[in-house]
């Protein structure tokens, strides 16, 4: 058990804190605060304990000076004075000298929320290769350091795993529940567990894919692993998105040979034409041409999972079953919603897009859970550990003096 923020002693300390504000910001507006919102436990926790409090975010893919226009934090420490009501002090440079003092003059409660740390990327990569002397830099500005973003602790960078190396650490409110939800129903979950993958990667999804395999009852497939697996069999998919690689069509055919019982595959789609967009049509999956595309899955092969899920006591959803952002080829996932709203099962959603759907779909609160994680949930599902955890304080770690 990693150590949580509530086992520490941090009455009057500063205290650092990684936080997942990597949030959709369109013309310097925020679209969705949920992250802001998660962070809130933890800040207002270390309030109670009156510390001084340092916050550190990634925003976005910082690779250029351009880039750095388009993700400054700013905006966030506007929305954190919204939320919090109170003032949010904001640093514009990050490895600045006068920071320490800075710090230094804060009174107990006060909020300082430093610049997007992949700012430091450009030119010398410091934050994505975890340099030393930015991770001690951090890790002076304070006593202690929470981290509390799940969706980066599969980064091995300076503000994830770095500051830890320096100062006693802990897992925050929004990472100890993600944590705990994981484990509660994945790790051990209660069955038929049913698995459902769809979505638009494929190659990147099929160590998932091959974790989840021997732990669930169930694999339902759709999009661009549907794709492949048709394609492995030998089925026409026309343009569909699906692996242009071999040797993941020999390692899918294995696959389909070891796991015929679980595994389950479309039996019609929609599909769309790779040169008109107007062309949308039914069509079982022995039917498709060359020119047509897989855009979603259609109602027999929905009738088909619907089966599955209504058995199943947990099930646990990466990708969409369709490119449902097109309103045409939205049946599919919008019905698969409807089935898991009314099921009885334990309902899990891991994946950015997958929860982007949810919610963009009005199903957000008929979900048991929806992990905030994204690629890092993926990872933990997948190798069950992460860097970003494992770098944190054991709760039972004591230290022992010499006498
Ligand atoms: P997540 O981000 O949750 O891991 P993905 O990015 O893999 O999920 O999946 C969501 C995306 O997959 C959506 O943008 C959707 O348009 C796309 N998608 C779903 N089905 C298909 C398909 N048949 N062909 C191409 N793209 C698809
Ligand atoms: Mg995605």
């Amino acid at each position: 058990m990693k150590q949580r923020i509530e086992k520490m002693d941090l009455k009057g300390k500063r205290v650092i804190v990684r936080c997942d504000y990597n949030v959709p910001i369109y013309n310097g507006k925020i679209v969705d605060d949920t992250k802001i919102v998660a962070s809130l436990d933890t800040i207002r926790y270390l309030m109670e304990k009156d510390c001084k409090i340092i916050l550190l975010s990634h925003l976005g893919k910082v690779k250029t000076e351009e880039d750095k226009e388009l993700y400054s934090l700013e905006p966030v420490a506007k929305r954190l004075k919204e939320l919090l009501g109170k003032e949010i002090y904001f640093s514009h440079t990050i490895l600045s000298p006068d920071l320490p003092n800075h710090v230094k003059s804060m009174l107990p409660r006060d909020i300082l929320l430093l610049e997007n740390t992949r700012f430091l990327d450009v030119p010398n990569q410091l934050e994505s290769n975890c340099d030393a002397q930015v991770s001690s830099f951090f890790a002076s500005l304070a006593d202690v350091f929470v981290m509390d973003a799940f969706a980066s602790a599969h980064r091995n960078h300076a503000s994830v795993t770095g500051i830890t190396k320096y100062i006693p650490s802990c897992i925050g409110f929004s990472v100890e529940k993600e944590l705990a939800s994981l484990d509660r129903f994945l790790k051990n979950p209660t069955h038929p567990f049913t698995v459902i993958m769809g979505g638009a990667k494929v190659e990147d999804k099929l160590e998932l894919l091959e974790a989840m395999l021997p732990k669930c009852d169930y694999l339902l497939l759709a999009g661009g692993l549907a794709n492949s697996f048709l394609k492995a069999l030998n089925f026409n998919i026309g343009s569909s998105l699906a692996t242009e690689s071999t040797k993941m069509i020999e390692k899918l055919k294995q696959i389909l040979l070891n796991y015929r019982d679980k595994l389950m595959l479309p039996l019609d789609a929609i599909v769309g034409s790779s040169y008109d967009k107007n062309y949308t049509h039914y069509k079982r999956i022995n039917e498709i041409t060359d020119n047509e595309v897989i855009k979603d899955v259609g109602i027999k092969t929905l009738e088909k999972y619907k089966s599955a899920i209504l058995k199943s006591k947990t099930i646990f959803l990466n990708g969409t079953l369709g490119v449902y952002e097109d309103m045409r080829y939205s049946n599919g996932t919008k019905e698969l919603f409807e089935t898991l709203k009314k099921c009885d099962a334990i309902t899990i959603v891991g994946g950015g897009d997958s929860v982007g759907a949810v919610k963009n779909l009005g199903y957000e609160n008929d979900f048991t859970y929806l992990s905030v994680g994204g690629g890092a949930t993926l990872k933990y599902l997948t190798q069950g550990h992460l860097v970003g955890i494992d770098a944190i304080m054991e709760e039972e770690e004591i230290e022992v003096l010499d006498v």
